[in-house]
């Protein structure tokens, strides 16, 4: 039998570093495969009761400061294969950052998927939350997924097991992570693809605060109407709460301006939920997910 090649397995490891928000305590347990094989391998001996948590780029994570209890395992960089199947399919490992999708896609002239480039997460990540910008959502491009569950055990789903909704997925069982998809593209002009994306991430730096530590959009815009628009309107803006500030530039973006911690978060959170029910009845909804102990 061939040998295969193990990851890196640490103990207590702070997980600031692997969160866009540049918070968070230390993670038990942090695994970081080597590859897919080696993860398969790697979660036969996890104990049954062990708390498992799959995180990709960390763009959309609260990662609590008590820290996180069990295994953390590192998508990123790990499994990032990324394969032409035939003329207009791609087989993408959960880890490949959704940038990478995108040229990747155009390089190949696959188009219409131009929009993955807005999505600073991977393509786990993006399965997980039914990413979208520009237009375009994840699960549009999706035709089959491979997942792993706890016991190592690796299956091809169609699409049509899953029901993506916007920023959720539902359909993964428990303990069931995804580790690839086959994407679906048109067959077009790469090189106008390519120049797309560009405009498009120009667009983007123009509108959202893109050098400073977020979480991207921190609560699901309400039906007809934008979260933003309703922090803002609400008079938000600028408003701290210790190392955390509504962004001036987007009001949905909530930016660590000096050592937040997670509570100053959920500070926050709550402030601009409670002020924005109160002026205008709508109940905003978090899209950011909160790991590890409250
Ligand atoms: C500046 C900025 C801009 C953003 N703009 C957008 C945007 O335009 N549109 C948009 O949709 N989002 C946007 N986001 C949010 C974020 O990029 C997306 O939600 C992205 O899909 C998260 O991917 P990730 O790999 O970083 O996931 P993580 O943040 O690491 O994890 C997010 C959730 O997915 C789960 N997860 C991660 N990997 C897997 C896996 N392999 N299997 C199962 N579950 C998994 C995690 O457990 C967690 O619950 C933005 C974020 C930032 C910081």
């Amino acid at each position: 039998m061939m040998k295969v090649e193990k990851g890196v397995l640490l103990s207590d490891v702070s997980l600031k570093p692997y969160s866009y928000w540049k918070i968070g305590g230390n993670a038990e347990r942090f695994y970081w495969p080597h590859n897919l094989q080696d993860l398969s391998q790697f979660l036969k001996q996890v104990p049954a009761n062990d708390p498992i948590t799959f995180i990709g780029l960390g763009s959309n994570i609260l990662v609590m400061d008590a820290g996180v209890e069990g295994t953390v395992i590192l998508t990123q960089g790990a499994l990032k294969e990324m394969t032409v199947i035939d003329d207009n399919k791609l087989r993408v490992e959960a880890g490949v950052a959704c940038a990478q999708v995108a040229r990747f896609a155009a390089r190949h002239n696959r188009v219409d998927g131009e929009f993955f480039c807005g999505i600073p997460g991977t393509m786990g990540g993006a399965l997980f939350m039914n990413a979208g910008a520009f237009g375009g959502e994840t699960w549009q491009r999706v035709i089959e997924v491979e997942t792993i569950d706890r016991t190592g055990v690796i299956r091809k789903r169609p699409a049509s097991e899953f029901s993506p909704h916007y920023r959720h997925t539902d359909g993964l069982k428990e303990d069931e992570w995804f580790v690839a998809a086959t994407l679906q593209f048109e067959i077009g002009d790469g090189a106008l693809s390519l120049e797309k994306i560009k405009a498009l991430l120009e667009k983007r730096a123009q509108t959202q605060p893109t050098g400073q530590p977020s979480c991207g959009s921190t609560f699901r815009n309400p039906p007809g109407n934008f979260a933003a628009k309703l922090i803002e309107a609400s008079g938000l803006k600028g408003t701290q709460i210790g190392g955390l500030q509504v962004s001036e530039k987007h009001a949905n973006f909530l930016v660590n301006v000096g050592n937040a911690s997670s509570q100053d978060v959920l500070d926050l959170m709550a402030l601009v939920h409670n002020t924005v029910l109160e002026k205008f009845g709508i109940d905003l909804i978090p899209e950011v997910k909160i790991i590890g102990k409250r």
